[in-house]
């Protein structure tokens, strides 16, 4: 049922690989080392579901939207991801992790963090299992998140900013390597998405895959043994969409990600490297990283996963873009006829799906609703006014 291992050199296709200083890949290495050798451990995998089970409230429901599918025309259904502890996916992979870098002795995480929310898991996490925890996010990122940023001192991380460059995501991800690589003897770098150098984008994906997994068994169960016709998610690195995806690979579902025009790294995007990977990404006529720009911070990030990259060469994914004015009737169309108010990125998946209805008249369309809306209802409340 699942997407393929990456070749041994990291690679999806031609994308991935590892492209770090070599300080770097000793660190990689091991941790690919013990990744894998976790990964085969029924011990390691019992102990991570249950947590999955008691901490973060797995599984997560599916919802058929009843008003919502009667409005639109097409029959949509929800992986309530919104429901998860922390209110996103992203808790699964920090679970993940952080088990991981116990195992492997170590006692510190560093974590990158744009909109904040990455690093609340993580500093969820070493709460939960007694570890130190620094998050490095982008100076201008922690202005305008400010909530977050208490949050994660709250749950008892430090977080430092990221004072170079533009000092957001991008700048906070650099810092967060550099830390690594001179502190790598206790310390365990949590990436918060598909991407960065090898094994991350395929451990990532593994971590995520719990969500297909579920989604598959659920949609047997509505749809008499069936599969939706198409399974869709938001894509900013792309771990919530892969996750969703890896469930449905082996069948003929379309998969569709959907990322912000003014994040198109698939869209818009020529194959280059960052953050230790050959992706798409978004770069000016010069070659440098562009910055990305929409209404939702955890869909600002100028690359993408290398596998996004490779389904899209492949055409085994196809990659939409929708613009910040259909994601916010989106929002409201979900709040609207269903009493569920979403994150600002599934939004954009819901955006795509309302846009295009016509195309999908008739059809089942399974939606990973990858976050919940109450950090966004301020920016929503200065939007509409
Ligand atoms: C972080 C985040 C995303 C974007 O990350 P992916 O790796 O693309 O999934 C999407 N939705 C929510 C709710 C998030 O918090």
């Amino acid at each position: 049922m699942a997407l393929p291992e990456p070749s041994t050199s990291g690679r999806f296709g031609e994308f991935g690989g590892r492209y770090v200083p070599e300080t770097l890949v000793p660190a990689c290495l091991e941790l690919e080392a013990a990744f894998r050798e976790a990964w085969a451990d029924p011990g390691f995998r019992t102990e991570l579901d249950d947590l999955l089970r008691d901490y973060a409230g797995r599984p997560s429901p599916l919802t058929e939207c009843h008003r919502m599918s009667e409005e639109l025309g097409v029959r949509v259904l929800l992986k309530r991801e919104d429901l998860n502890h922390t209110g996103s996916h992203k808790i699964n992979n920090v679970l993940g992790q952080a088990l991981l870098a116990r195992r492997m002795g170590k006692t510190r995480l560093v974590a990158e963090t744009g909109a904040g929310q990455h690093g609340v898991a993580t500093a969820t996490a070493a709460a939960l299992l007694g570890m130190e925890c620094m998050v490095y996010m982008g100076e201008v990122d922690m202005g305008r998140q400010a909530l977050n940023v208490f949050r994660m001192r709250l749950l008892g991380a430090e977080v430092v900013p990221a004072v170079s460059g533009s000092r957001t995501l991008k700048d906070a991800v650099n810092e967060a390597m550099r830390d690594w690589v001179a502190t790598v003897e206790n310390t365990h770098y949590c990436l918060g998405s598909v991407m960065g150098p090898h094994p991350y984008p395929w451990m990532v994906r593994e971590f995520h895959t719990v969500i297909g997994t579920e989604a598959r068994a659920q949609c047997a169960a509505l749809l008499d043994g069936g599969v939706p016709d198409v399974v869709t998610a938001c894509v900013g690195g792309g771990s919530n969409a892969i996750g969703i995806f890896s469930g449905f690979a082996d069948t003929d579902a379309e998969l569709v990600g959907v990322e912000p025009a003014g994040g198109a790294a698939v869209g818009r995007g020529v194959p280059g490297v960052v953050h230790g990977m050959k992706s798409y990404l978004m770069q000016d006529e010069f070659g440098q990283v562009q910055e990305a720009q929409s209404i939702s911070a955890g869909l600002d990030y100028p690359g993408v996963g290398p596998e996004h990259s490779h389904l899209s060469a492949i055409g085994r994914a196809r990659y939409e873009q929708v613009t910040d004015a259909e994601v916010i009737d989106a929002f409201q169309l979900l709040s609207r006829t269903e009493g569920i108010i979403p994150a600002l990125e599934p939004a954009h998946a819901l955006a795509w799906i309302s846009r295009d209805r016509a195309a999908l008249a008739g059809r089942t369309v399974l939606l990973n609703l990858s976050g919940r809306g109450d950090k966004d209802v301020g920016q929503m409340m200065e939007i509409l006014g």
